[in-house]
């Protein structure tokens, strides 16, 4: 099943229990802008290279629209399109004032220099800078890209509007950016498992965890369970998958990576699969590099009883049924990985008031804003008997529709 199916299945099945009618459900569906461009690149080797870029802009009847930009060699259009519709749930469950989209250029970024990721972030703003800004559609990190990617994109985007930082977040902190907007993502993911396991009277201590990627949500996430006495027991990245039962010293991991670029030849644990590091007997999994990991072949031997999407779009939607009907309680991507669109929103409030707030300002709110949305939600799946998936997608579905009959379609 590709990646956008699968969200339209999540989508139905909650519209489904709103009774919406198959006119709305096409609306709240569809796209509303789907841009592909060239990326022309001059190489370092001087060979002329033409990637291939898009921005899918899902809907703006919240606000502008929001969504990160990955580098990927898996990118395509129907991948881009499905993360922009997640963004639109995302940003209306957490019930911040924006709407969806997503971009992504096809290219690994392992292979390019520095000044090559720098010249084809320039190109792609080059292409796209029309349709992005404060108030229309304000691009973020997503795999494959960082604050530095960030900063490149608003001087390009500067050269043609002037002197806006809030046309992009995820800035680099001494560049406009807000404080924790790094850490938010996994930080959210630690904060939202912590409250699951506070409703269903799991000790975190007496909680084994699996977390696959090692990047900027799964280190962050990491790092926040460790300190939150959760015994992490399994972490991966690409090189692959490390174990240690009773628990891995993640301070020490963060270092080694932090030294070597990646996990690969870390020597303090087993090594592992990642696609063993999946099916680990452990109480909580968070899987937090690519999507489509879990499906129908490999759900049968997932053990654990909780699951935390720290990436987008990780489970298939067959596979979520399974769990669903197994007891497993998955905390959905559109609530579970939002910390990172909610601290870019105090980013975006923090440019457009020319202040900054401390850090501890910024975990707070997050936290609140969290928070209530995880209230929410377990509330709504609990008075339905639904999963929190699809109870988060009513919320989100609820809260889009609103606004789009409030402004007149
Ligand atoms: P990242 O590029 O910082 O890290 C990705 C991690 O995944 C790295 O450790 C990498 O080695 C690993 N990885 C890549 N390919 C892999 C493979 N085939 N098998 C196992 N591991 C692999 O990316 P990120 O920002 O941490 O994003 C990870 C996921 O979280 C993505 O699905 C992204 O959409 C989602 N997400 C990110 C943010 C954010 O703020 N960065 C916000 C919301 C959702």
């Amino acid at each position: 099943m590709k990646a956008n199916e699968a969200v339209q299945v999540f989508f139905n099945r909650a519209a489904d229990i709103l009774e919406m009618p198959e006119n709305q459900r096409r609306l709240l569906t569809t796209a509303m802008r789907e841009v592909t461009v060239e990326v022309p690149v001059e190489m370092d080797n001087g060979e002329l290279d033409v990637l291939i870029g898009y921005r899918v802009q899902h809907s703006n009847a919240r606000g502008p629209m929001k969504g990160g930009l990955r580098y990927h060699w898996e990118v395509d259009l129907d991948e881009v399109r499905a993360l922009a519709s997640l963004m639109t749930w995302k940003t209306a469950v957490v019930n911040i004032p924006y709407g969806g989209a997503k971009g992504g250029i096809c290219v690994d970024p392992r292979k390019l220099s520095r000044k090559e990721k720098e010249r084809i972030t320039r190109k792609f703003v080059d292409q796209i800078h029309e349709i992005v800004g404060p108030d229309k559609d304000i691009p973020a990190p997503d795999m494959g890209t960082n604050s530095e990617t960030m900063a490149w994109i608003r001087n390009q985007w500067e050269k043609y509007h002037g002197f806006n930082p809030a046309c992009i977040t995820g800035k680099p902190v001494e560049d406009y950016g807000a404080k924790g907007r790094e850490e938010a993502t996994g930080r959210g993911c630690g904060i939202l498992a912590f409250k699951m396991l506070q409703r269903l009277n799991h000790d975190p201590r007496q909680t084994r965890v699996a977390i696959q990627g090692f990047g900027n949500v799964g280190s962050h996430a990491a790092k926040y369970m460790y300190e939150s006495e959760f015994k992490i027991e399994a972490i991966s990245d690409i090189s692959g998958g490390y174990y240690r039962e009773g628990g891995l010293d993640i301070p020490e991991a963060l270092s080694y990576v932090l030294e070597n670029g990646s996990l690969a030849g870390y020597q303090n644990a087993d090594p592992i699969s990642n696609e063993a590091l999946l099916c680990l007997d452990v109480d909580l999994l968070m899987p937090s590099a690519l999507g489509g990991v879990i499906t129908e072949d490999n759900v049968a031997d997932i053990k654990a009883k909780y699951i935390v999407e720290g990436a987008n779009g990780p489970i298939h939607a067959n596979a979520d049924e399974t769990l669903f009907k197994r007891g497993v309680t998955v905390i959905p991507d559109i609530l579970a990985n939002a910390g990172g669109v909610t601290v870019s929103y105090f980013e975006w409030v923090q440019n457009r008031q020319y202040y900054s707030w401390d850090l501890n300002r910024v975990r707070q709110q997050l936290d609140h804003v969290l928070t209530s949305a995880f209230e929410e939600v377990w509330q709504t799946a609990n008075e339905h008997k639904i999963s929190l998936r699809t109870a988060a997608f009513m919320i989100g579905i609820r809260r889009v529709m609103r606004a789009t009959e409030l402004s007149g379609i």
